[in-house]
């Protein structure tokens, strides 16, 4: 059996906004019985999390079963499975025939994981997401610039709005198009994005090779939980996309702008399947991360998310800590442990716990750096301070020594230190007390 693999996209849409104007117009009808209520926010916690537990207790089933359906119901699209970002670096060159142009979704699995490499492979890469959004001027600064979306229900506000059936025989230009799945279903292939836009499905029309990137934690059993999943991205992301616009320092050209060739009459389809170390999370300390779908909704109450704007994908707590183990950051030292993100994970993922034990874990194997050394004992940099006031008060006022302050401790050249005095409180209030 040979068909063309189904591509899902869904988009926001006002089915709830519909629903709910029915019942208020029905209220106390009998019709109104007929209009489906909109489940609680807990009810769909409940599900998500019946359906992530299902995808992490069987994973190597689901790939195999994802593979063997692939194989026979769908012959003209590529599988690869990768081991890790390397590898599948490595495919995407083999399979380019000398196209250098890659055009991405926002996914973190592309622009965290394999944008690095395919820079470093000499590939141009351009995320047609954040193209989308050209924004002027910051007008959403903080949380509480935001409507509240999450605790309207939004379940019916994200829905299936093309139904794709592989790549259709149209025009097409000279490129690349690698995009980040949200779920696949591991039964009948079936692949989701979640699009606010346009996009996933412009990359889709019109790249003539399109490689459909699905880490191992995207699979699920079935269409209707693979349905499901995208659908919760959306709604427990929604705002993070709000907070998420804001101007870039310098607009890097569209997909629309460059004078692409056309790419001919034969378009490629291709499927990766990519591990890049998330099996080994399983056998750690870190499967809770396995049940992440990717909303980024912790972002949105973590008081250092601004330190990470300058960033060219999308910075979550999460992505954050995954790149700690992941082995492409040495860090998670501005995390403050203030919980704001365990409270907005639909998955009750405790990413403050996991920060320290990645940070514990980290300490164990590459011992303490000089820096959490000498930051850690400040009650000794206390005493020697006061010990030693007026040199360490000039030290401090010294351009020249704050640059090495910077490098080694790790505090700002321009930070406004305190003064050390010579009588400390205690001192002075033995004496006038
Ligand atoms: S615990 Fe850390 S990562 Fe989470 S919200 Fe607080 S500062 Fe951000
Ligand atoms: S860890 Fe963050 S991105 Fe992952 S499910 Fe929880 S809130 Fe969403």
């Amino acid at each position: 059996m040979n068909q063309d693999l189904p591509i899902w996209i869904m988009e926001p849409e006002l089915i709830h906004k519909r629903d709910l104007f029915a019942r208020k117009l029905f209220e106390g009808g009998q019709k109104k019985a007929l209009i489906p209520e909109t489940p609680s926010i807990d009810d769909i916690k409940q599900q998500l999390r019946e359906i992530r537990e299902h995808a992490r207790q069987n994973i190597n089933s689901l790939v195999e079963e994802l593979q063997t359906n692939l194989g026979h119901q769908y012959q003209q699209v590529e599988v690869k499975l990768a081991v890790d970002n390397i590898e599948a670096v490595r495919y995407i060159a083999e399979i380019s025939d000398g196209i250098g142009i890659v055009s991405t979704n926002n996914s973190s699995i592309v622009s965290q994981e394999l944008k690095p490499e395919l820079l470093a492979n000499g590939f141009t890469v351009i995320n047609s997401y954040l193209d989308e959004f050209e924004a002027k001027k910051r007008e959403i600064l903080d949380y509480w610039d935001l409507p509240g979306l999450r605790d309207k229900n939004l379940l019916g506000t994200f829905g299936v709005s093309l139904k794709m059936a592989g790549l259709a025989d149209t025009d097409n230009k000279k490129y690349l198009a690698l995009l980040g799945v949200n779920a696949i279903a591991a039964e009948d292939g079936t692949v989701f994005f979640l699009q606010h836009f346009s996009n996933i499905y412009d990359d889709l029309k019109q790249a003539n090779k399109v490689i459909l990137v699905v880490g191992l934690d995207k699979i699920v059993k079935s269409r209707q939980d693979a349905a499901f999943q995208t659908k919760c991205m959306g709604i427990f992301g929604m705002e993070s996309v709000l907070l998420d616009i804001e101007p870039k320092p310098s607009k890097p050209p569209s997909i629309a702008e460059l004078s692409l060739p056309p790419g001919g009459k034969e378009r490629e389809l291709h499927l990766l399947i990519l591990d890049n170390g998330r099996t080994n999370l399983l056998r750690g300390n870190f499967g809770d991360l396995f049940l992440c779908i990717g909303c980024r909704a912790c972002n949105q109450h973590c008081p250092i998310r601004h330190s990470f704007t300058e960033v060219d994908y999308i910075w979550t707590p999460k992505n954050y800590l995954s790149q700690l183990l992941y082995g492409t950051s040495s860090s998670i030292d501005v995390c403050l442990h203030c919980e704001a993100c365990r409270l907005e994970c639909p998955l009750d993922i405790d990413l403050p716990l996991l920060m320290w034990q990645a940070k514990i874990d980290y300490i164990n194997k590459h011992g303490r750096s000089l820096k959490h050394k000498i930051l850690g004992t400040p009650e000794m940099l206390a005493k020697l301070g006061t010990a030693f006031a007026l040199l360490a008060n000039w030290m401090m006022r010294l351009k020249l020594a704050r640059i090495p302050m910077e490098i080694i401790i790790g505090i700002d050249r321009r930070t406004k230190l305190p003064t050390f005095h010579f009588q400390t409180f205690r001192k002075w209030f033995e004496k006038n007390g």
